[in-house]
């Protein structure tokens, strides 16, 4: 066993878990091989100094270097412009549904950092959709700044960058398999030990205890946005923690949860975040616009619409109260 600053790596045989809560999640990658133990030590490294790289706040962060520049351009980690860069790509096809300078408007609910939940008033918000607006950030080389008034943050990406990096390490150890978990994310890498394919669950969001299917995939990301894991609830009113740019509101468009499935975590997380902001029929005319992924959406008038490059690879629970849909 081995315990770093906000993580434990526990070896039994080939197998090691690490636990960590970074990111303001819980964290849990489960790997298999020969060098199970050290690499996944080093991945409780990475996860660390990510964490400290890419948080809204804290001095070794780009994030908080950018947000207190008073507008000045600012020189960041090759991690965090790609996580930028993409992030702008999905801003642009999205309509701008998926914006990371949307902050000001989270802070102000109480969802980035220690401030309590509130709903601000309809002026406050109108002023402060004022300060949203992607196309403002700058980046020339590896500096960027934003506007003085505005800031950002990579709550919507960040989990997906670093999946894909802790695969990519893996990959340089020998490592036969491995699941990482990083809250809503998860990521496969290798092979299960019998060759067959993973098996993914995807939560219930009404009941998050239990799940509604699962999916069997191979080497892949399949990562969930959702209201049922970060908002508060006011005046029978439940307020999640993804806001929509076009209104300063959370998203309450019908939609419970968005999954996506596909082989980069980055653009994973970037689009389950865009198509629950999108609702179902955005999400489905992004997805027949752009396509290169698979998604799974849960409505809240109980259907689950699962598109048809994995309707085959999805096995619907015995008991579960959605109707499933094929897109
Ligand atoms: P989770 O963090 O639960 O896995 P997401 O990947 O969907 O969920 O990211 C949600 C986070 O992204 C929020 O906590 C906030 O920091 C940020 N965010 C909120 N609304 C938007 C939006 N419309 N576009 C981009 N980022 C957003
Ligand atoms: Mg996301």
């Amino acid at each position: 066993m081995y315990e770093g600053r906000t993580f434990t790596a526990r070896r039994e045989g080939y197998v090691t878990t690490l636990t960590a809560f970074a990111m303001d999640t819980y964290m849990t990658v489960s790997v298999r091989g020969i060098d199970s133990f050290e690499a996944a030590k080093a991945a409780g490294e990475l996860i660390e100094e990510y964490d400290s790289l890419f948080s809204v706040s804290g001095s070794g962060s780009d994030i908080a270097a950018i947000n207190s520049a008073a507008g000045e351009p600012v020189n960041i980690s090759s991690e965090t412009l790609r996580q930028i860069t993409a992030s702008i790509e999905v801003s642009g096809r999205s309509g701008g549904a998926f914006d990371i300078t949307v902050e000001p408007l989270a802070d102000a609910w109480g969802f980035s950092g220690g401030s309590e939940y509130r709903i601000p008033s309809d002026l406050e918000i109108s002023q402060l959709l004022d300060k949203v607006d992607y196309s403002r950030i700058q980046i020339s080389g590896n500096t960027l700044s934003i506007p003085d008034d505005m800031k950002i943050s990579l709550g919507a990406t960040a989990k997906g960058y670093t999946s894909d990096a802790l695969v990519a390490l893996f990959g340089s150890y020998r490592v036969d398999g491995a699941v990482i978990s990083l809250g809503g994310n998860v990521q496969t890498f290798g092979t299960k030990k019998d060759g067959s394919e993973w098996i993914i669950a995807i939560q219930d969001p009404n009941d998050p205890e239990r799940y509604t299917g699962t999916v069997s995939v191979s080497e892949t990301a399949v990562v969930t946005s959702g209201n049922y894991q970060r908002y508060f609830e006011s005046g029978g009113k439940r307020y999640g923690h993804i806001i929509d740019p076009a209104t300063g509101y959370p998203v309450q468009n019908g939609l419970l949860s968005a999954t996506v499935i596909c082989h980069s975590g980055l653009l994973s997380d970037c689009l389950s975040t865009a198509l629950f902001v999108l609702g179902e029929e955005g999400a489905k005319s992004y997805y027949e616009t752009y396509g290169g992924f698979d998604m799974i959406l849960i409505t809240s008038d109980g259907r689950i619409i699962v598109t048809s490059g994995i309707a085959g690879s999805y096995t619907q629970e015995k008991n579960s109260p959605y109707i499933l849909e094929v897109f």
